[in-house]
């Protein structure tokens, strides 16, 4: 059995007085698909925007490739983490958000080059033939010197994957990234989605309201209730077969 890729060790999140997550343990293996699914409120972008050290736990422990995200050991003590362990730390994660964030002032092979060369320090040559590939790969190889502006937004999804393969990361965080597309766009993004994890062994954490996309690539389902895991299992286990009945409920909706 490889090591998890990803930890969550007791995880607790508050906002003021609120309390978002109360106590997530998760183990996340170094190829396995995790499809998150919960009601509105329930957590969900919270766990990704943490993996994505957007926000800090209020207490717990999240783990990365053996590297501890908010935490650093100095003088033989364990410390609140500083920014250029973060920073280090982010490179081997991607994420694709809701809103594409393209830079809407470069060109979309710009786009994908930019972190590579400037975060990672990477030879630029190499970037451009990675980044190539691949646009290429998400199909819009014909596209390389449109900007943003120009594109559709399933266009712009797509960029978006191709930009964070690019930094090959070990983990990929999606989070609902269909749900600002017009309908008629959704398909060809999932389909993109589907094609990388069929095909790569990275780790993906996705957000998703699309269950029968989620049945289809998922190794693990979560159901997030009210800020704990309620449900956790195979895809068709937890969207198919479990008895829950918060779960059921929230499928009818879904379904
Ligand atoms: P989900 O993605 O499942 O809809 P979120 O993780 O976005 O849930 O939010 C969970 C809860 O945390 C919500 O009640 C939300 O209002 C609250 N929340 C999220 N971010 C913040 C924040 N920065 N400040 C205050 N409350 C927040």
């Amino acid at each position: 059995m490889s090591e998890p890729i990803v930890k969550f060790q007791d995880v607790h999140k508050s906002f003021g007085d609120v309390k978002v997550l109360k106590g997530i343990n998760l183990d996340i293996k170094p190829a396995e698909k995790v499809a998150v699914i919960g009601p509105s409120g329930s957590g969900k972008t919270t766990i990704i925007r943490m993996l994505m050290t957007l926000e800090e736990p209020t207490s717990g422990d999240i783990i990365v490739d053996g590297t501890n995200l908010w935490k650093m050991e100095k003088k033989g003590e364990m410390v609140k983490a500083n920014e250029k362990h973060l920073r280090e730390v982010r490179g081997d994660i991607g994420m694709v958000f809701q809103h594409f964030n393209l830079f809407p002032h470069m060109t979309i092979l710009e786009n994908c080059m930019t972190a590579p060369i400037h975060v990672k320090k990477e030879n630029k040559e190499d970037v451009r033939k990675r980044s190539i590939q691949m646009l290429d790969r998400v199909g819009l190889g014909d596209k390389l010197n449109n900007y943003p502006s120009q594109l559709s937004g399933g266009q712009k999804q797509r960029v978006a994957m191709a930009r964070a393969l690019v930094m090959r990361p070990k983990i990929m965080l999606f989070d609902e990234v269909t749900s600002a597309l017009d309908p008629e766009l959704v398909g060809e993004v999932l389909e993109v989605i589907r094609d990388i994890a069929k095909n790569d062994d990275m780790a993906m954490v996705l957000v998703t309201h699309e269950m029968d996309f989620a049945l289809d690539i998922a190794d693990k389902v979560l159901f997030l209730d009210e800020g704990v895991i309620a449900e956790q299992g195979t895809a068709s286990q937890v969207i198919e077969h479990s008895t829950n009945e918060r779960l059921q409920e929230f499928l009818h909706r879904f379904r």
